[in-house]
């Protein structure tokens, strides 16, 4: 069986390093807010080219906190709109709807399942305060474009970095083409950690501070607090995991772009559409997505011949009774996109004559 991403195979190739770092951190006896995190934090900093980095609980809180951050410096007032992309993770919309602004969904290009540019103006309305730019799949979204709109209309602009670290364009990273990003280190990210974690980063030194207090109870001062912060700080035992596998980040995604190669160039399938790839670093195939008009026919078939995928995701945010206000508007690209995607496996540990089979039987359909 070809599992859709093997994450024991992934941390086995740093067991040693990962059991003395554990070690080292029992030892230690320091687990909240040390060396660890402090050396993340500049190392995936100096990474993304930004001047600051804050590690965070989670993804989700990473995004929560820079809205929440920039409500208390005033930027963004509760009833705010946020444009953001129809087809995300679900996580994007409730980090804006947790910090008590509005999601306002637009539709994504179908040909890359990012925000669609030209759509986003006729969205904007004078309570539209920012972009939640969404790196899909690890795919940049169009930031030249949106930095234009953004200008234009004087809005904050955002990346959901959480499935792209490391992807870049025009020698700059994911984290590093907005006011502020946020990553996810969940485990089955492209660096991930052994557990939850996230981060933001941005070049702003007065958010940076706002999500250093917010983080952290609204403090920055031990036991004097200026804003109702919330508890999400990256925990030292994560930050130390980390650190052990940010200097691989690079030529993990080497390896998941090779294997996007091969799925572009080899998989010759009339029923099914393949990404648009052609070897730019835009792109580090956190999911390698295709779609097929008989997506659940075709999924059957490669479990059957040993090939496990993923639906990334099955049902749209707008249809979820989570979010029951919007179940009734129509995205006819989002909902196609949702009805017909299939994640093929893909990671830096996948090897050539898995590829090999994934390629074949997908053609033998
Ligand atoms: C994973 C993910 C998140 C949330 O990250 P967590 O660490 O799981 O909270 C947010 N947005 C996107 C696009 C994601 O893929």
């Amino acid at each position: 069986m070809i599992r859709f991403l093997d994450l024991q195979k992934i941390n086995a190739g740093y067991e040693q390093a990962l059991r003395q770092k554990f070690d080292e951190t029992l030892q230690k006896g320091w687990f909240i807010l040390g060396d660890e995190v402090k050396r993340f934090e500049s190392g995936f900093a100096a990474y993304c080219g930004t001047r600051y980095c804050i590690g965070t609980g989670t993804g989700l809180d990473a995004l929560v906190l820079i809205f929440k951050a920039y409500i208390e410096l005033g930027k963004l007032k509760p009833g705010d709109e946020v444009i953001v992309p129809a087809n995300t993770f679900i996580a994007s919309m409730l980090a804006i709807e947790q910090a008590g602004l509005k999601s306002v969904l637009v539709e994504p290009d179908l040909t890359s399942y990012n925000l669609d540019p030209t759509l986003v103006p006729a969205k904007i309305t004078a309570k539209t305060k920012a972009i939640l730019a969404v790196h899909l799949y690890g795919k940049l979204a169009p930031m030249h474009a949106l930095r234009d709109i953004a200008k234009k209309y004087d809005l904050l602009l955002i990346e959901d970095a959480a499935q792209a670290h490391g992807a870049g364009f025009d020698g700059r990273k994911a984290g590093n083409f907005a006011h502020a990003a946020a990553f996810s280190f969940y485990p089955a990210k492209n660096l991930g950690a052994l557990g939850d974690a996230g981060a933001v980063t941005t070049n702003d030194s007065e958010l940076a501070s706002a999500i250093f207090r917010m983080h952290n109870y609204g403090s920055e001062k031990k036991y004097v607090h200026v804003a109702k912060g919330v508890n999400s700080r990256l925990d030292e035992i994560q930050a130390a995991f980390l650190n052990i596998k940010l200097p691989n980040l690079d030529s993990d995604n080497q390896l998941r772009q090779k294997i996007a190669s091969r799925y572009v160039s080899e998989i010759k399938n009339p029923k099914i559409a393949l990404p648009i790839y052609k070897g730019s670093p835009d792109h580090v195939f956190h999911l390698f997505v295709i779609r097929s008009e008989e997506r659940e026919a075709l999924r059957a078939y490669l479990l059957d011949n040993g090939i496990e995928t993923q639906i990334h995701y099955p049902i749209p945010p707008h249809k979820q009774s989570a979010f029951e206000e919007w179940n009734d508007i129509a995205l006819p690209i989002t909902e196609k996109i949702h009805a017909e995607v299939l994640s093929l496996p893909i990671s830096p540990v996948m090897t050539d004559a898995e590829v090999t089979q994934v390629i074949e039987a997908l053609n033998a359909w």
